[in-house]
């Protein structure tokens, strides 16, 4: 690997001629893009890469799946997950992703957790445009595993131009399980506890454990016996810091500390990147949410996905932030956002439910998260909460919601690669619908919303 010397730009904001073809001629000409305009050729899009083509289908069960119900709950119960991939066949998947991409998908271990299991990156294309997918930070949130392996299987293998547009402009580094103790357990924390924290970090030895610590059982699950952290509080947008028994024990509002492996390894991996690259241009978080959000304009219809690209206060106003305030860019990460709700948007016209996309809350101010750290650090940033976690709808909805994490995060790396997300108006992403309000019972049940819901109050 060739590094390029200290001082490299924080961002190279592509300036980029309008592409030959139909979306060059209307941008030529001065007409809007529609929604499903690209520089990417129409038939390359329809040969776009899909599990089943019949997942764009309406399906009879839509119907039960997008009417809202008194009765939606949030109240944990066991439901089976085994329909996802666990860690155990995520290492098989990876291993054949890697043997039938020849080469071009490269698995590599960049960590592991706290109990020892590997931390799988795979790393695909030779473009200068980094862009960095992770899932299952939260290990009760799957389907971002599976979106992310349909999308490795298909830009390793396939030829057709749109593949090709994106092995050439992008280099895409996946890391399909964050947090592998957390997935294995189902459930939203690591397995870890402070005392391991301590004989890590002894200065923190008379300190109290980090606000983000579970010992008690939550969401169903038992932190008694098995304690662990949130480990997407666990960032710092000071990519060195070094854990300091003054900053414990935080709260939802300040910068985390790195003491969870998995943060680290993150941290290293985007460290690394930016060495490379000069910057990782884009960085995305796949999640879920609580299983009960309506739409704003139609509360008879549940959210099927909401997507954010604000995550904390504008460094320019917020005096701790002053020295990111350069990097920062947050029309970026609306325009990032727009791709996404774009392509989902076009898929709506077949399969209805891919239109219920929804913003997620924009009045937060969470450094510690990663998507706050590293938009901090210049990144685009991008969420995406899909509806409901193992402990609600289960595996229930397994198919159609990694369809629409894929169809989104197809949308959005075929706009980084031709270059579209450049011209994509950001005031088209505070057009985005925000998220409704949680319908039925026992909202407190989503862990985010009474994390979001505590930081208000103490703010
Ligand atoms: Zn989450």
């Amino acid at each position: 690997m060739t590094h390029p010397p200290a001082g490299v730009p924080a961002r190279r904001r592509r300036l980029i001629a309008p592409a030959a073809g139909l979306a060059g001629l209307a941008l030529l000409a001065g007409s809007a893009l529609g929604p499903t305009a690209s520089a990417v050729p129409a038939e390359d899009l329809a040969t776009a890469p899909a599990s089943s083509s019949k997942l764009d289908e309406a399906q009879p069960a839509d119907r039960q799946f997008v009417a809202a119900a008194p009765t939606c709950s949030d109240e944990p119960r066991e439901l089976p997950v085994n329909e996802f991939t666990d860690h155990r066949e995520l290492g098989v998947e990876l291993d054949r992703i890697e043997r039938v991409s020849e080469g071009r998908v490269d698995v590599e271990e960049i960590g592991r957790s706290n109990r020892g299991r590997e931390i799988w990156s795979a790393r695909v294309g030779e473009g200068d445009t980094v862009v960095m997918l992770v899932s299952e930070i939260h290990g009760n949130e799957k389907t971002g595993t599976d979106a992310i392996l349909d999308l490795l299987d298909w830009v390793g293998t396939s030829d057709n131009r749109k593949a090709r547009q994106w092995r050439s402009e992008l280099t895409i580094v996946a890391v399909p399980k964050m947090n592998p103790d957390g997935a294995e357990l189902d459930r939203r924390g690591n397995d870890q506890t402070w005392a391991e924290v301590q004989a890590r970090f002894p200065q923190l030895r008379g300190s109290d454990p980090a606000w983000n610590y579970y010992d008690e059982p939550r969401t169903g699950d038992d932190y008694g016996s098995a304690p662990g952290f949130d480990t997407n509080r666990d960032f710092n947008p000071d990519l060195g810091y070094v854990p300091d028994p003054d900053d414990f024990p935080g709260t939802s509002a300040d910068t985390g500390w790195y003491i969870t492996p998995e943060a680290r390894t993150i941290r290293d991996l985007y460290q690394g990147l930016t060495m490379e690259f000069g910057e990782v241009d884009t960085y995305v978080d796949l999640h879920h949410q609580g299983a009960c959000y309506v739409m704003p304009d139609d509360r008879d219809e549940f959210v099927t996905l909401s997507i954010s690209g604000k995550f904390v206060a504008d460094p320019a106003t917020k005096p701790d932030y002053a020295e990111y305030a350069d990097d920062y860019d947050l029309d970026y990460s609306k325009q990032l956002n727009v791709a996404v709700n774009r392509a989902l948007q076009a898929k709506a016209a077949e399969r209805p439910l891919f239109g219920n996309v929804t913003l997620y809350p924009q009045d937060i101010d969470l450094p510690g998260t990663a998507l706050g750290s590293f938009a901090l650090n210049g990144s685009g940033a991008v969420l995406f909460e899909v509806r409901g976690q193992t402990q609600t709808l289960g595996q229930q909805y397994r198919a159609v919601l990694t369809r629409a994490v894929y169809v989104g995060l197809d949308g959005m790396l075929s706009s980084i690669a031709s270059g579209q997300v450049d011209r994509l108006d950001p005031d088209e992403y505070d057009a985005i619908p925000p998220r409704g309000p949680s319908i039925g019972s026992a909202e407190d049940e989503d862990e985010d919303a009474r994390v979001l819901a505590e930081q208000r109050k103490a703010g």
